[in-house]
């Protein structure tokens, strides 16, 4: 039964990358679910995985609250998807240790997102190497068969199948091997306004490296018109040389439907600065209302609970089975 899985860290404000890289598409499978294509989307904030790196306690916890806002403005419905914590559920690390056991150390230090991220610490916690596996059971606990992300989780996920390749060879046929869904199948990595050589990111320290979906009218003009182009004032759109302005074309053809091709012919009158604007205000028009549906739900942090409550009820419900024959066939944990 095709299932769908997919989750996001409360590491910082949700950001355009991470709508049109994951979270719309997260979306357009529940209504594709609606129409009978998927049994269930499952959507997690991974929170477990938030404190891979060093997190402040009361920063963490807004984190979580506004993750779940944002992504109920954004359309997940709780009646139609299962929307949880991560930690609610303590499969997912009991899964995890499971799976860890079956990987190797050169595995998961080859992983880019490892590498990354392990550059900027002094010292490399111990979770940011194996965070991985618990993305791994993440999926794998639920049996998903779908996995809607951002290219740059892609290896991570061709790990997560590895795993279970790895589980059904050694146990017998347990999990499906779960499928990369990327959108629309076209490489979607919005950069950073800052360093366009780097992807937009949530826990990079310089908010003005990025849009998030809440940032007011004002911010967003200001981000966008302080964002980092070259020395050509032209505006044409060439990934490879021109990262910046070709970012912000990327952006604009995502807000506003219109292929990159269609905005250079539109704008060929104006120079990158006079561009900015008009970005900005596509980037403005296509927020104003996720903006003003998430500053509604953040007054309501009881809703949100409830809703998390409910979500986790459906997600163990959904889980124990998994587990309990991973026990089963592991031969740990015997009930009977
Ligand atoms: P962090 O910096 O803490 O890793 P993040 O911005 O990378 O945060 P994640 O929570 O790791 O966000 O990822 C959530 C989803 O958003 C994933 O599916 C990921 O692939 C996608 N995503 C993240 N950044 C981008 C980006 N710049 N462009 C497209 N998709 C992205
Ligand atoms: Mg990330």
């Amino acid at each position: 039964q095709p299932r769908v899985f997919s989750g996001i860290q409360p590491t910082g404000e949700i950001h355009l990358g991470n709508y049109f890289g994951a979270i719309r598409q997260w979306v357009r499978f529940q209504d594709e679910k609606k129409a009978g294509k998927y049994e269930q989307c499952i959507y997690s904030v991974v929170d477990l995985h938030a404190i891979t790196i060093p997190q402040d306690r009361d920063v963490l916890e807004k984190n979580i609250f506004q993750a779940v806002a944002t992504l109920l403005a954004c359309g997940i419905d709780p009646n139609e998807s299962i929307l949880f914590l991560q930690s609610h559920v303590p499969l997912h690390p009991q899964l995890s240790w499971v799976l860890g056991c079956l990987s190797t150390m050169p595995q998961l230090g080859r992983l880019p997102n490892f590498r990354d991220k392990s550059k900027k610490l002094k010292e490399v916690p111990l979770g940011l190497y194996t965070y991985p596996v618990l993305q791994a059971a993440d999926i794998l606990l639920y049996n998903a068969t779908h996995v809607p992300v951002g290219e740059d989780n892609v290896q991570q996920i061709q790990f997560a199948q590895l795993l279970a390749q790895r589980f059904n060879r050694i146990h017998g046929r347990t999990f499906n091997i779960p499928k990369i869904m990327l959108e629309g199948g076209m490489w979607c990595r919005l950069r950073s306004l800052r360093k366009p050589e780097n992807k937009m990111s949530k826990s990079e320290p310089d908010a003005k490296s990025r849009i998030g979906l809440t940032d007011s009218p004002d911010e967003i003009v200001e981000k966008i018109k302080k964002s980092v182009t070259d020395f050509t004032s032209a505006v044409t759109y060439d990934p490879e040389t021109r990262p910046g302005v070709s970012n912000l074309i990327m952006i604009h053809s995502l807000c506003s439907g219109q292929s990159a091709e269609e905005i250079c012919n539109s704008v060929q009158d104006l120079d990158t600065g006079k561009y900015k604007f008009v970005v900005a205000e596509a980037v403005v028009e296509h927020l104003r209302p996720i903006r003003t549906k998430m500053i509604e739900l953040m007054k309501e942090p009881a809703y949100l609970l409830d809703i998390l409550k409910i979500g986790t009820e459906k997600a163990i419900t959904l889980s124990e089975p998994v587990w309990n024959d991973v026990c089963f066939k592991v031969g740990i944990s015997p009930s009977h």
